[in-house]
C-alpha cells in the first residue's frame, strides 16, 4: 500500500506573537506565517483562516499541535483542558484555546507548553536527539522550562513554571526589586529581557556584550540552572529564546555552572564536557514551531493505529490498516 508523509500543522503561540507552519519537519515546511498575538478571537480567526488556507493548498491534515503561553491546562481529563488559564495577558485568561479550534476542525489537537513544545522539537530533530531527560529554557519576554523526564513530557499538578523559582539576589550589587507582578525579583522577575531592560533603562539587545548586564545575567542563569541540574539531573540543558541571541552568554553560564557545583555532581558532561550540556537550540529560533509540529506529530500517533512508520528525508510516514 502506498505511503505518503503526513501534513502536521503547528501553532507556536506566544504572548507577542503566533507563528504558524504546515509541514512534516524542519526541511519540509510548505506553509508559514507569523502574526502579532491580539485579541483571543482576532488571534484565533487568523489561526483558522491559515490552517483553511493551507489544507487547499496542500491538502488535508492529519494533527495540529499548539504549543502555548501559558499558565495553561494540558491534561485532557480535566474540564478546563486546552485553555490559556490565568495569564496576566490581557483579555486571554480563561481562553479555550483548543475548544475553539475544534470547531473548525476534526482532526487530533495537542495541546501543551510552549517550552515543552520546543523541547519536543528539539528532541525529535534538534539538540536532544537521543536523549530522555533534559530541559529547554526560554529566556525572552517571560521565562519558562519545560523538556522530558525518562522520556515524558514534563506535565503534573499543572506543568512546570522553571520561570518563577527564586533566587538569592544581593542587594548590594542588585537593588533591582524584579519586575514579576507575583513574585518580585523571581527569575523571570530579575533575568527576563523585559526585566534587564527595566533595570539598565536600555533594551536588552542593545547593550554591549561588556556592559555589567550580562554577567548578571549569566549569574542568575547559573544559579537557576544549578537549581534545575539538582533537581531534574538532566543529560542536557537547552537555552532559547530572544535574549539567548546574546550568544556570549552561553561560555560564562557554563563557567559559572561549574564553579557553583562545585564537581559535586562527578560527571563528565559537568566536568569536562560543558560545551555539550549548556547549549543553544539545535533548531534555532524555529524550535518553538517544528516543536508544535512534533506535539501534533505525536498526537497523532497516539490517537491513530499505526502499523508501521518509516523515516523518509528526515519525515515519518505511516501506514495504516
Ligand atoms: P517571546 O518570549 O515573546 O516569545 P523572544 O524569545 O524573542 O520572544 O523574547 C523577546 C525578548 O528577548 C525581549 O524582551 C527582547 O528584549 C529580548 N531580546 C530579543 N533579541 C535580543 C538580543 N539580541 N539580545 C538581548 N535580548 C534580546
Ligand atoms: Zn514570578
Amino acid at each position: 500500500m502506498p505511503s505518503s508523509p503526513l501534513l502536521f500543522a503547528g501553532i507556536e503561540a506566544g504572548g507577542t506573537k503566533f507563528v504558524c507552519a504546515v509541514g512534516t519537519g524542519p526541511n519540509d515546511l510548505r506553509a508559514f506565517t507569523r502574526f502579532p498575538t491580539t485579541t483571543p478571537a482576532e488571534t484565533l480567526a487568523r489561526v483558522i483562516e491559515f490552517l483553511d488556507a493551507a489544507q487547499r493548498q496542500h491538502g488535508a491534515l492529519s494533527a495540529i499541535g499548539v504549543a502555548a503561553f501559558g499558565p495553561l491546562d494540558p491534561n485532557p481529563a480535566s474540564p478546563t483542558y486546552g485553555f490559556i488559564t490565568t495569564t496576566p495577558k490581557p483579555g486571554w485568561a480563561h481562553t479555550d484555546f483548543v475548544g475553539t479550534l475544534r470547531q473548525h476542525v476534526a482532526i487530533p489537537i495537542a495541546f501543551d507548553t510552549d517550552v515543552n513544545g520546543a523541547g519536543l522539537g528539539e528532541w525529535r530533530w534538534g539538540a536532544a536527539r537521543g536523549l530522555d531527560t533534559f530541559i529547554y529554557l526560554t529566556i525572552g519576554t517571560g521565562i519558562g522550562g519545560g523538556g522530558m523526564v525518562r522520556g515524558r513530557l514534563l506535565h503534573g499538578l499543572m506543568h512546570p513554571e522553571m520561570g518563577h523559582i527564586l533566587l538569592r539576589r544581593d542587594p548590594q550589587r542588585d537593588p533591582f526589586p524584579g519586575i514579576c507582578p507575583y513574585h518580585g525579583d523571581c527569575l523571570e522577575g530579575l533575568a527576563s529581557g523585559p526585566a534587564i531592560a527595566r533595570r539598565w533603562g536600555q533594551k536588552a539587545a542593545l547593550l554591549p556584550p561588556d556592559h555589567p548586564a550580562w554577567d548578571l545575567e549569566a549569574d542568575y542563569l547559573a544559579q537557576a540552572l544549578h537549581t534545575f541540574i539538582c533537581t531534574l539531573s538532566p543529560q542536557r540543558i537547552i537555552l532559547g529564546g530572544g535574549v539567548m541571541h546574546q550568544t556570549h552568554l552561553f561560555p560564562r553560564i557554563r563557567a559559572r555552572v561549574q564553579r557553583s557545583l562545585n564537581a559535586y555532581i562527578q560527571s563528565p558532561a559537568l566536568l569536562e564536557h560543558m560545551e555539550d550540556y549548556i547549549v543553544p537550540p539545535g533548531l534555532g529560533d524555529r524550535a518553538g514551531v517544528l516543536g508544535a509540529i512534533a506535539l501534533a506529530e505525536r498526537a497523532f500517533r497516539q490517537t491513530s493505529n499505526v502499523k508501521r512508520k518509516t523515516s523518509d528525508h528526515g519525515a515519518w510516514t505511516f501506514e495504516k490498516d
